[in-house]
């Protein structure tokens, strides 16, 4: 087996779901916390077992840098290595590679760039991504595609679509071949790992629309719609997702990359997509920011000195069950590495909490009617 799934009930265009991959099962919609480089920052992995995290995603440009893929793989694979027997989803480093590296050059067969680590030199190609993706051992893989940057003209995002689209035959002729390579396969035939397509297109509704049915053409068990999240408004990405989600198949799971706010991710769900991720909920608590059930806030703000509430009077996690906003905000103040940790614990498991009441409602068919009191937009 190396992934199935299936839709469980339906509410308006919402689908609830369940994935298996070789390393257990996955409910949809379901939000996957960032493990950048093997690690939710700030967050050991039995927390994340107890907030009830089924998917990780883990980034391949940076555990290819640091510790390297194969040293990954000589250990076992990154399951072993980080100790995370349930689901990982990796990357195809093609984001971070556009967004993190000094770029070098970009031609039909990949991408040359320096490291951000120390300036040396590297070659990815859809080829590449492959061998190190497999090496790692994630359930899910993706498709090496390029990111195509925001703003961008027609002719350049539709050069990078089909440029993506013949990466992506490529990603899936080498996948196909070395599939039972990977570090608990064993040569076995049944339990191997499933590699992802990936739709492009800018922000160009009928490029989005050819590069759907063009993915689906190739075939994968699973699509995503990348290239979003590049520094659009927030009505265009939910544009583009409308305007692709039709031209994915019904049967297989739709992944969003890198979305967005907790009403987002509610609203994303609602319209039919799948599985989410995004370094959002870890990435603000690093800054202090906190999303709550009454909007958001500030940890760092002054007039939370003496406040003893907890941070969400409405959320059951560890912290918000036992620490104060006073001294949240002392530790962020104070340069605590507790903070960084506490304020995570409870980004993430508002996170959860959030799709976990967005599956309840899609089961029980009250999506619509409880959308607007699930997810709070007011800031604070
Ligand atoms: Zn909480």
């Amino acid at each position: 087996m190396s992934l199935d799934f299936k839709v469980e009930a339906r509410d308006g265009a919402a689908r609830l779901g369940r994935i298996k991959t070789p390393h257990g099962e996955i409910e949809t919609p379901v939000f996957m916390p960032v493990g950048t480089a093997g690690s939710v920052k700030g967050v050991p992995q039995h927390i994340l077992e107890e907030l009830g995290v089924q998917i990780l995603l883990g980034n391949t440009y940076h555990l290819y840098l640091r510790p390297g893929h194969e040293v990954v793989h000589s250990l076992g694979g990154l399951h072993k290595f980080m100790s995370w027997d349930r689901s990982i989803l990796t990357d195809s480093g093609g984001f971070q590679v556009f967004s993190l590296s000094e770029l070098r050059k970009v031609d039909e067969n990949g991408v040359s760039f320096r490291s951000h680590l120390d300036g040396s030199s590297h070659f990815f190609t859809p080829e590449r991504s492959m061998e190190i993706q497999i090496a790692l051992g994630a359930d899910i893989i993706m498709a090496f595609d390029e990111c195509t940057e925001h703003p961008a003209d027609r002719q350049r995002a539709q050069a990078s679509m089909e440029m993506t689209l013949r990466w992506a035959e490529r990603s899936k002729r080498y996948f196909e071949e070395h599939k039972r390579e990977a570090p608990w396969a064993h040569g076995d035939s049944d339990r191997t790992q499933s590699l992802f397509g990936i739709v492009q297109g800018g922000m160009y509704k009928d490029l989005r629309r050819e590069s759907a049915e063009k993915t689906v053409t190739i075939s994968f068990p699973g699509y995503a719609i990348g290239g979003l999240s590049v520094g659009e408004s927030r009505d265009l990405t939910r544009e583009m997702i409308a305007e692709t989600l039709p031209y994915l198949p019904e049967d297989k799971p739709r992944y969003v990359m890198g979305v967005g706010y907790p009403e987002e991710i509610a609203e994303y769900a609602a319209m039919g997509v799948d599985m989410m991720d995004c370094v959002l909920p870890t990435r603000a608590a690093r800054h202090g920011l906190l999303f709550t059930s009454e909007g958001r806030l500030n940890i760092k703000n002054a007039r939370f000195t003496q406040d003893q509430s907890p941070p969400d009077p409405n959320c059951s996690c560890r912290v918000c069950s036992r620490y104060s906003r006073a001294y949240l905000r002392h530790l962020y103040v104070a340069g605590e590495p507790l903070a960084a940790v506490l304020n995570t614990l409870h980004n993430l498991a508002y996170y959860l909490d959030t799709i976990r009441s967005v599956r309840h409602a899609i089961k029980f068919g009250e999506l619509a009617g409880r959308r607007s009191g699930l997810i709070p937009s007011s800031s604070r």
